[in-house]
């Protein structure tokens, strides 16, 4: 198994939840990781801690990756602290459970920025180095959302069909240039965006329980591994929507 000694990777809301997740399984694989947050600084410090007891590299790193100043900034940083960086890992993102009715156009707005434009900032500020030394891994978080519209509203389902658009696209521009594009798209994964949203239930989920963070860092973890596959989405969602 190709292993990921001694890369560095970036990880978006790294945190807490997924994020999380798959920034540990990335130290565990080998890899040294910026831990991204925009609010949590003390939870992004303890997942630091976690990684550096692995024996990796840890850099917490602020910003909200939907300000391109921001974004900026946070590449050039990571790069200074651990490296130039291998992998991407776009997880940022906010829900905001609500009816059709009741969405208004800044909620419209925040959404699409927080969840979209940051993919594309983000993947935009790193991708020249991944260009020059012709070798990048980038994977996006989608959601169920966008297959079946999901139990957030039709905004957040939007964002994260917007981002499997944008996994395509960069994928094609940069399938030769040894930079792999891929979406995970999950469903009903048991973190504070899952519990605090009144309509998920795990009755929804043919497998009949909430997926772990785990079940996501390891579709992850196999996408940093793998050169061949690009332009994919693969699905983490306990049965819900099967393609
Ligand atoms: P959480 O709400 O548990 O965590 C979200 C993370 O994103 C936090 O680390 C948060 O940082 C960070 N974040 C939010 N906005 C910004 C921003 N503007 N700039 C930087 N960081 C930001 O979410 P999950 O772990 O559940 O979800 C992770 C991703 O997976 C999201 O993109 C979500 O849409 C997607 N997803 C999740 C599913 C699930 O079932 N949980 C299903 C489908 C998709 P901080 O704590 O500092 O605010």
């Amino acid at each position: 198994m190709r292993d990921l000694n001694n890369r560095v990777a970036l990880v978006t809301g790294a945190s807490r939840g997924i994020g999380a997740g798959i920034a540990v399984a990335l130290a565990r694989a080998g890899a040294d990781v910026a831990v991204n947050y925009h609010k949590s600084a003390d939870a992004s410090s303890t997942i630091c801690r976690e990684i550096s007891g692995i024996g990796r590299k840890a850099f917490p790193i602020q910003a909200n990756v939907s300000v391109a100043a921001e974004v900026r900034q946070m590449v050039s940083q990571v790069e200074a602290a651990l490296g130039a960086i291998d992998i991407l890992v776009n997880n940022a993102g906010i829900s905001q459970p609500k009816k059709l009715e009741d969405i208004t156009e800044a909620d419209w707005d925040e959404i699409i920025s927080a969840n979209l434009k940051s993919v594309f900032l983000v993947t935009q500020a790193v991708v020249g180095g991944m260009r020059k030394r012709r070798w990048g891994r980038i994977i996006n978080l989608s959601s169920v959302a966008a297959q079946t519209g999901g139990v957030v509203g039709p905004h957040y389902a939007a964002s994260k069909a917007g981002i499997l658009g944008l996994t395509h696209s960069l994928a094609s521009l940069l399938a030769r240039e040894g930079i792999t594009v891929n979406a995970i798209a999950p469903a009903l994964i048991e973190t504070d965006m899952v519990t605090s949203n009144p309509k998920a239930s795990p009755s929804l989920i043919p497998i009949g329980h909430f997926g772990s963070v785990q079940d996501v860092a390891d579709a992850a973890i196999m996408l940093a591994r793998n050169d061949y596959i690009t332009g994919q989405t693969i699905s983490v969602n306990g049965g819900w929507y099967m393609s």
